[in-house]
């Protein structure tokens, strides 16, 4: 039974929960209600197994007692939903279930009433097999939502949401509501749209979070901040994600990024220690810089090693070309020891393939022998050259190295990538381990190549640390933190501007200039002028931590109504076209393309 379930006050219906009816309830009358997960015939008896929220337990239809529910007995199929009375008496030793909690007695049905009667079922509830395909789970959602699998997920849910509303409530943070239709709050993606009835021609947009109205309670003098929030991001769905998806957002005055982080590491051992999950404080702290450069990502996994190491000087002067050319033209050689193990040249040279796939120009694989190297490369390299790589991945007999010449940034995404894969195919991941490390000190802002402009690493609300100048925007550091759960971002936040004028600085260096400023966010450079305090915050991905909770790669799996991969909701068939009045009331046409997807 989940944790923490109520006493039931009887009704007419039931004055048990099925998976109460222990044997300490012999002996007494029990009246239970729910639906009938298992039907059994057996020697003119008939057996259900009744099914509500807390378990199962078998009631028994006996001709000689249970009168006229006996016929009713007869009729029940899988899914009907009945109340039913009876005494609980212990189950013959041969038939005790030791699989069930209540499998050491049973419900002797002397009355019973149908609630319902249940069409047959698109798919079996009793079992969770993967042969029904996620579409048709989805487009009848609440048939899978009776299985044990995603009660257990959305109990868990609850647990996590529960241990938050607990944790910061007794750290003084007030639960506030931020408005659904609003403005852009520009974390990157594209908005959705709500066009307005009353103001036709103008458009409400749903928050990508809530990061502009925490930052103006704060202004408000709340100091102490959280919501679990619903945003709103259109992006092209990747894999994991959704259009609208759960955070925990937080907020908090008169802090600094030691505060925060000091009250999200208690936060967290309080939340994933209520789900078993034991968290060591304080919590690593690994720089952006120093995650990119020993793991090729700024979500590294550590719970293996395999680190990468800098070869660059190592081969300054190589003959190899393709290193030396490489070097001369910015790029970072990287290496990786990927320990001693017995690759078959099929699958050196499929790491190559995967490299370039990954968008490196190559990668140079090499096994340790004696003082050299086994290597499509080897006989390019000096023997100083292979001591000193050797030297530098602490190399030994056997053992198998990666390197890759690039761009500074590729060299390490591409092996840090091909290190996390290593990881999992190697078996170097012990699932029962726990690596959370906050990542910090990141760059303030990107240079967005293609577009010719600096972009906000994170938003562009997020302060700089020691201070920012325009001429020199890459040198920027932001005081901005991430927590990294085994390899998934799972929260982010910073430490905000709060003086206006370093605000409009950041906007003039991204590229809003001031016009733009005053018409997108003058209310908020207005309210940073009327005192605002030092403030920052965090936001955390509900589903996401969650989903790594219960063991599930997709955090579909943890949202009770989920989208599809496509963004469809096969259930209630949204999105949907709309009738030609109530465009006009909109003040919309829609263009020919409409309805094609
Ligand atoms: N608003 C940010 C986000 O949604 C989080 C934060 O900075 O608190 O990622």
């Amino acid at each position: 039974m989940s944790d923490g379930f109520p006493a039931l006050r009887a009704n007419r219906y039931r004055d048990a929960w099925c998976g109460e009816v222990l044997p300490d309830k012999v002996d007494s009358n029990a009246r239970v209600a729910g639906w009938v997960h298992r039907r059994r015939d057996h020697g003119g008896l008939v057996f259900i197994d009744l099914r509500d929220r807390t378990g199962l337990v078998q009631l028994v239809f006996n001709p000689d007692e249970a009168g006229d529910a006996f016929e009713l007995g007869h009729k029940l199929r899988s899914e009907d939903v009945l109340t039913a009375s009876g005494p609980v008496v212990r189950r013959s030793p041969e038939t005790v279930n030791p699989a069930l909690p209540t499998g050491e007695v049973e419900i002797r049905v002397s009355e019973a009433e149908l609630l319902s009667d249940a069409d047959t079922p698109p798919f079996e509830i009793e079992s969770f097999s993967g042969e029904v395909s996620e579409e048709m789970r989805l487009r009848h959602r609440y048939l899978d939502l009776r299985r044990d699998r995603m009660r257990e997920a959305l109990e868990l849910r609850d647990r996590v949401a529960r241990a938050m509303r607990e944790f910061l409530s007794g750290e003084g943070f007030m639960e506030i509501e931020t408005p659904v239709l609003t403005r852009s709050t520009p974390e990157g993606a594209r908005d959705f749209l709500v066009p307005s009835r009353l103001q036709r021609g103008s458009f409400y947009a749903l928050p990508q979070s809530p990061q502009l109205f925490k930052q103006l309670l704060m202004i408000g003098g709340f100091e102490r901040y959280f919501q679990i929030a619903r945003c709103f991001r259109d992006e092209d769905l990747r894999a994991d994600r959704q259009p609208d998806f759960t955070q925990l957002d937080i907020e908090m005055s008169f802090v600094d990024t030691d505060d925060v982080i000091d009250l999200n590491e208690r936060l967290l051992a309080h939340v994933l220690g209520r789900c078993g999950v034991e968290v060591e404080l304080p919590m690593r702290r690994l720089s952006y810089d120093e995650a990119i450069s020993r793991y090729g990502t700024d979500k590294p996994d550590l719970r293996f090693g395999l680190e990468l190491r800098e070869l660059t000087d190592v081969f300054r002067e190589s003959e190899f070309n393709a290193f030396r050319q490489a070097i001369e033209g910015g790029a970072v050689v990287r290496g990786m020891n990927a320990g001693r193990r017995e690759l078959s040249r099929g699958e050196l040279d499929s790491l190559v393939d995967e490299a370039t796939e990954l968008g490196a120009k190559g990668l140079v694989w090499a096994v340790v022998e004696g003082e050299g190297w086994r290597s499509p490369v080897a006989k390019f390299l000096s023997a100083e050259e292979i001591a000193a790589a050797n030297e530098t991945l602490e190399a030994s007999e056997g053992d198998v190295l990666l390197c890759v010449a690039d761009q500074p940034l590729i060299s390490a995404e591409v092996l840090g990538e091909l290190r996390r894969r290593l990881g999992e195919r190697l078996g170097l991941l012990d699932s029962e381990a726990n690596a959370l490390t906050w990542i910090v000190d990141w760059p303030l802002l990107n240079w967005a190549a293609d577009e010719e402009r600096w972009d906000p690493h994170n938003h562009p609300f997020t302060s700089p640390a020691g201070g920012f100048d325009p001429d020199d925007p890459g040198a920027a550091r932001a005081k901005a933190y991430d927590v990294v759960w085994n390899g998934w971002e799972i929260g982010g936040g910073s430490i905000r501007i709060s003086d206006p004028e370093v605000q409009r600085t950041v906007f003039k260096t991204i590229g809003i200039d001031e016009k733009q400023a005053e018409e997108r966010f003058g209310f908020l450079l207005e309210a940073l002028r009327y005192g605002a305090p030092p403030h920052g915050g965090i936001a955390y991905g509900l589903d996401r931590i969650v989903a790594l909770l219960h063991g599930t790669e997709s955090i579909r799996d943890v949202i009770a109504f989920p989208k599809t991969a496509s963004g469809g909701d096969p259930l209630t068939g949204a999105p949907a076209p709309v009738d030609e009045p109530q465009l006009r009331e909109l003040g919309l046409t829609l263009r020919g393309e409409a309805g094609r997807s």
